[in-house]
Formats: structure tokens, sequence, C-alpha cells
């Protein structure tokens, strides 16, 4: 079951011309159309499905410093800053929050794991630290179990999904950017080796440069222009509770659960770090590049094999601009949860917050991850496309960091000094020497 989206309206015509076009209107997507808005720069946005339809209404709504692989941590910080202002910024209700996130650590070696990113939370003089278990209790009263202690970042945030990027777009639209729904892009058309034109299922827009916020259809939509992405996807699923009076304003995670308090008085509930791999083709393809990261989390994996091979075997990957894309023929992506995951979930949250035995579900839903082998994303100009940039990958945790992203891309595809260093999300780091891990905390 689909979670219910903010509803943002789209243009009826698309215009043939445009200085950027943006694919994919999720959280990256409308973000970089504001930033570039703002700039003054015209700007399309096209979505296949609606806007906000897949990753970006499904996530936990974590916004978080916290437990980052340190490449990503000037950016984040940046991003967080964005949050802060955001509800000023779009007018309208983002959810946004600073309500603190906790890891609570069930050993003492989790616990030692987790003091180590002190560290890089010291280089950037983040208040996160460790605390011992009666302060997570006082923190977060009705905590029970035997937890040797967490790791705690009072400035950390969350925000609301189904709310946000829908925001953010309606405030690109007043800025100016065309929002053009169920619209896929087929492909791009060059003139001269530079960006001239994205042909779409309903017509060709001319544009200077074109950005790919695709989420988890960027390698296919890469593969066809013969740019190689290293991109995987997960399942993660997630459950909505009804309110429920009594539980943590903070949000937290410990053992196999994850949770957040939504505007609406219930939770965001989901288990921490398990993600199901239903075993497809470029698993295969791209098995050397992921065994680092399948060795660090191999205990979380849950591998099944079933109607998604045949799926992805079958979808094609080379297609001409005049013919359906594989866009076209999945709107929306919906993937089932996974029930195992579900009744995990619940059952680890209600015995360390007692509180949630009398939780009731409302509805669960299931959402496809876009990850790279190092867990950080691609924000990147594409050297052998010059005017095509990429911006994907975000690994399971680009919603908070999607305001700062999306003020990136902008700063880059605008030649302006940029936000911060992009040089760690570069896409050569996967051909270069630079051997890309993911860091031991990353999800
Ligand atoms: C269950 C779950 C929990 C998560 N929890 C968190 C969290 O707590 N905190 C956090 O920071 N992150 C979290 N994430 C990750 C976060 O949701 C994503 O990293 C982020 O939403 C990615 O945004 P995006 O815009 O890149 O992709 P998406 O939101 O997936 O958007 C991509 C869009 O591109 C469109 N598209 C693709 N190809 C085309 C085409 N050819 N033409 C037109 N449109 C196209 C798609 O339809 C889609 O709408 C979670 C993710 C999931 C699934």
């Amino acid at each position: 079951m689909a979670p219910r989206v903010d509803p943002v309206r789209s243009d009826d015509v698309l215009q043939e011309r445009a200085d950027v076009v943006i694919i994919g209107g999720g959280i990256i997507g409308t973000s970089t159309a504001l930033f570039l808005a703002q700039k003054g720069i015209r700007v399309v946005l096209c979505e296949k499905g609606h806007i906000a339809g897949e990753q970006s209404s499904r996530n936990w709504g974590w916004c978080r410093k916290m437990g980052r692989d340190p490449r990503e941590l000037p950016l984040i910080i940046e991003s967080l800053r964005l949050w802060q202002g955001m509800n000023e910024l779009v007018e309208a209700e983002t959810g946004f929050r600073q309500a603190g996130i906790m890891y609570l650590a069930e050993t003492q070696t989790e616990l030692s794991q987790l003091e180590a990113w002190l560290d890089h939370a010291r280089q950037y003089q983040l208040d996160t630290r460790i605390i011992s278990r009666g302060e997570a209790a006082e923190l977060m009263p009705g905590l029970s179990g035997t937890w040797t202690g967490a790791l705690y970042t009072a400035s950390d945030g969350k925000a609301e999904p189904q709310r946000a990027a829908p925001a953010i777009a309606e405030a690109a639209r007043r800025h100016g950017t065309a929002i053009v729904a169920s619209c896929a892009v087929r492909g791009l058309e060059t003139a001269a080796g530079r960006m001239a034109a994205v042909v779409t299922e309903r017509g060709r827009v001319a544009c200077d440069s074109v950005v790919l916020a695709g989420g988890a259809w960027s390698r296919l939509f890469c593969g066809n222009l013969g740019v190689e992405l290293p991109q995987l996807k997960v399942l993660a699923t997630v459950m909505r509770t009804e309110p429920l009076e009594g539980g943590p304003e903070i949000s937290a995670s410990g053992g196999l659960f994850g949770f957040r308090k939504r505007m609406d008085g219930g939770y965001t509930v989901a288990t921490l770090g398990v993600r199901t791999i239903d075993l497809v083709p470029d698993h295969f393809r791209l098995f050397f590049d992921y065994l680092p990261a399948a060795r660090l989390h191999w205990k979380k994996l849950r591998f099944r094999v079933g109607g998604r091979w045949i799926e992805e075997w079958r979808m094609p990957r080379r297609w001409g601009l005049d013919e359906t894309s594989p866009f076209e023929a999945v709107r929306v992506l919906d993937p089932e949860p996974d029930g195992f995951v579900v009744d995990r979930a619940r059952a680890a949250t209600a015995q360390a917050f007692p509180v949630f035995r009398n939780a009731v579900v409302a509805e669960s839903w299931g959402g496809m991850i876009d990850v790279m082998p190092d867990a950080i994303p691609v924000i990147s100009p594409v050297e052998s496309l010059p005017g095509f940039f990429i911006a994907t990958g975000f690994s399971g945790h680009g919603f908070g960091i999607g305001p700062g992203a999306g003020k990136l891309v902008a700063d880059m595809v605008a030649g302006d000094p940029t936000l911060v260093d992009p040089a760690p999300f570069r896409l050569s780091r996967f051909t270069d020497s630079s051997n890309p891990r993911p860091h031991p905390l990353a999800s």
C-alpha cells in the first residue's frame, strides 16, 4: 500500500525550452528545482509518476548528522541549516522539527563502535555525545531493557516525508519552475558534444543542462546512455501506527527497531538496517563492487529469489527515443512490504517501549532504496556528456541531506561556488584509484 502524499498540481502543457530539465520529483529533484529557480534559472521538472511517489514519501523522516559517513558531514550540516528555515522558505509545513535522535546500544562492543564516531563529531563541533542508560531513560520515559548506553544528538531532526517534497515542489513552482507529472523522460539528445534536449513521452524539451535525480531508476537511465552507474536497489519496509499516547518524542533506534513520532501523533516504525534483497541480474553484474558492503552488513541482509528476477530480466536495458521506455511501464515503484520485517519491528519496539504494545498498525509499505557500493551518493557532472549531471544513490539516507544536495547540484549546474566541496561525490571515484568503501556505521 502506498502512503498518502500531499498532491502537487501538474502543468498541462510541456514547455518546449528550458535552461535546465530535472528528471525525477523526489526530495532531490524538487530541492534542486527550488534552488535553481531561486537563481532565476528556467527549470522544467519531469516526473514519471507523481511528486514524491517513491522513496521520498516512504522514508522514516529522520534528518540526522549522527552516524553519517564523514564524507557526508559538511553537506548534512548545511542541509540541516536549510531544513531549519525550510517552512519559512517554502511557506508551508514540511514537519521539520529539531527533536533529537538516539542510537541505543545493546552491548559494550556496540557502544564502543558508536563512541568511535565521536571523533568525527568533534571535528565539526557537533553536540553528539555518549549517554548512560539512565540518561537515555530520562530523555525517553518508558524505556525498558538492558541497554548499555546510547549515542545521542539533540540537534538532529525529523520532517514529514509525505509533505516535505510536495511543499518544496510547490515553492519551486512559485519561483517559476514547470512541474510536469506523468511525464517519463526517455533519454537525451546532444548537439556538438553538449546537452541539447530531453525527450519525454510527451515530447521534446530543448535545454542546456539536465539533472538526473531518478532515485532507483538512475542506473537504468544511465545504462541507455552508455554511462555506467554501479547502483543497486534494496527493499526497506516501514509501518505507520495510529496516534499513540505516552510514547517517546525523540526518534530512536536500537537492536532491531527504529521509529519517529509523526505530526499526526502516530509513529513511523521500522526495523533498523534490515534490508530485503530480492536477487536480480544486477546483483551478479555488480557482485565485486558490493562485496565490502555485503561483508559489513551480512547479518542484516535477507536474500530472496522471486518475481523481481524475472521482472528485471525482462526489462529492456536499451531503447530508442521514439520507443516506450521502462519508466512508462512503472509509474510508481510500490513494492510489497516484507511481512517478516513488519512483525520483527513491532515486536522489537514493544520490547524496548512497552507503550507500543497498544499501538495499532494503520498501514505498512515498502520502499526501494537506491544504494551505491560505498553508501554515499553520486552528485556529479558526467564528463563524457557535458551539461549532464547526476544526483542519485543516496543509499538510504537522502531525505535529511536532500535540501543540501539540491543546493549543491543547483550551484554546480549554475557554475557558482559550491555549498561544499563536491569531490567525494564524483562519479569517477568508481573508476579512479580511490577504491570506495562504506563507513561501518552507514546503514
Ligand atoms: C523505507 C525507507 C526509509 C528511509 N529512511 C530515511 C531516513 O529516515 N532519513 C533519510 O535521510 N533518508 C531515508 N531514506 C532514504 C531517502 O528516502 C532517499 O534517499 C531519498 O528520498 C532519495 O530521494 P530521490 O529524490 O533521490 O529519490 P526518489 O524519492 O526515489 O525520487 C526519484 C523520482 O524519480 C522519478 N523518475 C525516475 N526515472 C524517471 C524518468 N526517466 N523520468 C521521470 N521521472 C523519473 C521516480 O518516479 C521518482 O519519483 C529512506 C528510504 C526508504 C525507502
